[in-house]
């Protein structure tokens, strides 16, 4: 799978690294004990880690907005918007966690910047990420082909900044406000465009047990259900998450991730 594939590559690259830093430092070591006669230091060593794992690992993927579940027919997408946050976010990982749920994160780079350790808490816990552009412009369908770009390039620098190289695998525009440009320049990245089927319309908060009945009533129209981890008080989505995840679980669905 390309994630591992990926982080393995970053995990490589990040223990060459290391290995290098250690052979630096303890080669300056030795040339200060050796030597104090001002022998050149080892300092062009220095510039071996800035190989950029992340861009060796972008593959084009299809353009085409996706829904379907790796899990095939029974397959439910988890899918959290808008975050991290320092409030939110904790308490759904701890929810996913303990329901064993693999979801997808669709971060706003802005808060992805603001909040690299969530970042990587995610990536660590083995979901993945989505790029939900710098701004949340909901009517970035509107705007200049520029405009879209910086907003989806932007973010996915943030982002694959603030998780410590993990690309985001998916593209999701804020309020589905996608255009063929927008798609192809996302897929042209290794990011799938990703919709939904299934809105539980968390930010409105209509209450918990509404929000679990249009899930439990709207699951048929598809896999890919949309919850948000930011944005307000998501209390409500945090109650329905524990409601509705081992529900789901106990219909025969299982959890994976949007194909690509
Ligand atoms: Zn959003």
């Amino acid at each position: 799978m390309a994630k591992h594939k990926g982080r393995g590559w970053h995990s490589k690259l990040l223990g060459a690294a290391l290995g290098v830093t250690a052979l630096a430092a303890a080669t300056s070591v030795w040339t200060a004990q050796a030597d104090t006669a001002g022998a050149r230091q080892p300092q062009a060593q220095a510039s071996a880690p800035g190989a950029r794992p992340q861009d060796r690992t972008v593959t084009k993927v299809a353009a085409d907005i996706a829904h379907a579940s790796d899990k095939g027919a029974r397959g439910v997408n988890i899918t959290i918007d808008d975050g991290p946050d320092p409030v939110w976010t904790p308490q759904v990982l701890q929810l996913l966690k303990d329901n064993g749920v693999k979801a997808t994160f669709c971060m706003v780079g802005t808060q992805a910047q603001a909040h690299p350790d969530l970042v990587k808490e995610v990536v660590a816990a083995g979901h993945r990420l989505c790029n939900h552009t710098v701004s949340h412009d909901t009517t970035m369908d509107t705007k200049s082909e520029a405009y879209q770009s910086q907003q989806i390039l932007d973010a996915e620098r943030m982002i694959t900044k603030a998780s410590g190289g993990v690309r985001p695998e998916y593209y999701r525009a804020p309020g589905g406000a996608f255009t063929p440009y927008s798609r192809q320049l996302a897929a042209s990245r290794g990011m799938r465009p990703l919709g939904w089927n299934v809105d539980s319309r968390d930010f409105e908060r209509p209450g918990a047990q509404t929000m679990v009945a249009t899930v439990k009533r709207e699951i048929s129209n598809g896999p890919t259900v949309l919850f948000h981890d930011a944005g307000g008080d998501r209390s409500q989505t945090v109650a329905a998450l524990r409601e509705i995840l081992p529900w789901l679980r106990q219909q025969g669905y299982s959890f994976g991730f949007p194909v690509r």
